[in-house]
């Protein structure tokens, strides 16, 4: 199986998920809940799972890809973003949790596990073999009360983490939120499988731990429990105790405020210059300014017009002026919704 057999093998199989929705019980709707996966390769040697060893990365617990699976070949690294429908009533709610975001919360875990269950079985038919550490009942942690910068916080070390694996998988870089900053941001969930598939690993495209962080301070002020600093990062116990508060009263407890209407809650923010005027932008930067504006849907843009694009036929045409440095993307813009362009 080539790579992009694996990656086409993929998306068919969480295309072809059924339960991706869940009901809002109040609003009387079913919503869908996560996007297709962005998809990374590890190897099963890769120099990184040896630091990880290390007491003040994850602890001696961790265990490399071979510990899991006999023959192991590589790693595969998932990012599910939350849908849009989730994403929007999150940004828009002032409640601590809300109801699309505790319903969907707990749904994931759900479709990520069938999502994965059903790619081991693919794999499986094609003599290969794979296994979702996270569930194998070799899994253990082990929590240590620590002291980061004169306050207490808490250290897991586990037999395995996703979001290790995930930077290994060049998905993205830790923010002080401590979440995942990928192309696709933050605000969606992880898998991963160990496989004797012999698959090239990706080039990472970074170097530093929190490289795609910009730095910018916004998911400090949006924690409601004071939880987040840019001196200490997160702080897990604080986190963790607001989760135990919320939970009694919502039907999950994970806030996850941090993750959403934040710079990089979508998006890798370190990608996009702070202006986007001809003058302050490369070619190269203004590519990929179009590129990503267009995945609206989550996905790379195939021209389908399901964005309701008002008929203008291929999106990427109109945008070309702005490429190529003739018109700015507000000029496009005006001309195009006053019917000027042709
Ligand atoms: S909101 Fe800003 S500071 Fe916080 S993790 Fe995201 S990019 Fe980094
Ligand atoms: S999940 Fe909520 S409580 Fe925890 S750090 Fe993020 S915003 Fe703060």
């Amino acid at each position: 199986m080539t790579k992009k057999e694996f990656l086409a093998c993929a998306a068919r199989i969480f295309r072809e998920i059924d339960q991706n929705t869940v009901h809002l019980p109040e609003e009387d709707v079913d919503i869908p809940v996560l996007m297709p996966p962005v998809i990374g390769i590890a190897g099963a040697e890769d120099p990184l799972y040896e630091e990880f060893l290390k007491a003040e990365v994850i602890g001696p617990e961790f265990k490399k890809p071979g510990f899991w699976l006999e023959g192991a070949q590589s790693v595969a690294a998932f990012f599910f973003p939350f849908s849009e429908e989730i994403k929007v009533r999150r940004r828009a709610s002032k409640e601590p949790n809300d109801e699309s975001w505790a319903y969907g919360y707990v749904k994931k875990d759900e479709i990520v596990n069938t999502f994965l269950d059903r790619l081991i079985a693919a794999i499986r038919e094609m003599g290969f073999d794979a296994l979702d550490p996270v569930r194998d009942p070799r899994m253990e942690r082990r929590v240590e009360t620590v002291n980061i910068g004169g306050t207490e916080d808490m250290h897991v070390s586990i037999a395995w983490s996703t979001r290790h694996i995930c930077y290994v998988a060049g998905l993205g870089t830790f923010g002080i939120h401590r979440h995942i900053i990928t192309e696709k941001g933050c605000m969606g969930t992880l898998g991963t499988l160990v496989m004797t598939l012999p698959l090239p690993a990706d080039r990472r495209p970074y170097t530093g731990v929190y490289e795609y962080c910009s730095n910018c301070g916004v998911c400090i002020d949006a924690c409601p429990a004071g939880a987040i600093t840019k001196e200490n990062y997160r702080n897990l116990i604080q986190c963790s105790s607001f989760a135990a508060s919320l939970k009694e009263v919502y039907h999950s407890g994970y806030c996850g405020r941090c993750m959403v209407g934040v710079p990089c809650e979508s998006r890798n923010p370190k990608a996009f210059p702070k202006s986007i005027l001809i003058k302050d932008t490369t070619r190269e930067q203004r590519m990929m300014i179009v590129k990503k504006s267009l995945e609206v849907c989550g996905q790379e843009c195939e021209f389908c017009n399901g964005c309701d694009n008002l008929g203008g036929g291929r999106t990427e045409t109109y945008f070309q002026p702005y490429i190529d440095g003739l018109k700015e993307l507000r000029e496009i813009n005006a001309e195009y919704h006053g019917g000027t362009v042709v």
